[in-house]
């Protein structure tokens, strides 16, 4: 008796490498199926749910989690399927024969490394991290009413540009730049309880 096989296939967004199993349809209906990365750190779950199958995909494109619902017969009855992430629109699973699914799936490697060299390259920031803090400090000392300018003024405007964020009074000519590039940096804005912008002559 052939046995009804499907092959699963994603990337993992932890280590990067494509996860592929050949499950039957049998062990695909009952209950949860999981498909886990050798590394541990992600896995592929399939829920039966009596009226099809939900598949839950950890996507490398996005680095978020996408899921996706099939009746038995969409399941069984394509070569491939593949589900693209919502964001980035690139796929982020495949399920179908076997060799249909490890050709789409070396294609999709090709496709996440270059993204993932894009997103280097195009970052508009040095380090996001230190930036992102350091936004999030500068917006806690704002809600204490802490930033004012020397000239008495209270109204200010914020330029985030690629390693530094750059303070500018409303009614002066004031800037106060602040470096974005390290944790020194950080550390440095979250010592100051205040931030004065010198301010400049009109
Ligand atoms: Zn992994
Ligand atoms: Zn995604
Ligand atoms: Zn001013």
């Amino acid at each position: 008796m052939e046995e009804k096989r499907r092959t699963l296939g994603y990337i993992c967004p932890q280590c990067r490498q494509s996860v592929a199993a050949s499950r039957s349809l049998f062990s695909l209906s009952v209950g949860k199926m999981k498909l886990p990365c050798p590394c541990g750190k992600s896995e592929l779950t399939v829920d039966y749910l009596g009226s099809g199958h939900q598949i839950t995909v950890p996507c490398a494109a996005c680095g978020g989690e996408h899921r996706a619902s099939l009746t038995t017969s969409q399941m069984m009855g394509h070569r491939i399927l593949g589900f693209a992430c919502p964001e980035r629109s690139v796929d982020c699973c495949y399920i179908g024969e076997e060799g249909a699914v490890f050709a789409a799936m070396k294609r999709l490697e090709e496709t996440v490394d270059k993204l993932e060299a894009r997103k280097e390259e195009e970052s508009p920031f040095l380090d996001e991290m230190i930036m992102s803090e350091m936004l999030g400090e500068i917006r806690d000392i704002a809600q204490r009413g802490d930033i004012s300018c020397s000239c008495g003024s209270k109204r200010w405007g914020l330029e985030v540009h690629y390693s530094s964020i750059e303070l500018r009074c409303a009614d002066c000519a004031g800037k106060l730049r602040l470096p974005a590039a390290t944790m020194e940096d950080l550390a440095d804005l979250c010592a100051k309880p205040r931030l004065v912008i010198r301010g400049g002559k009109s």
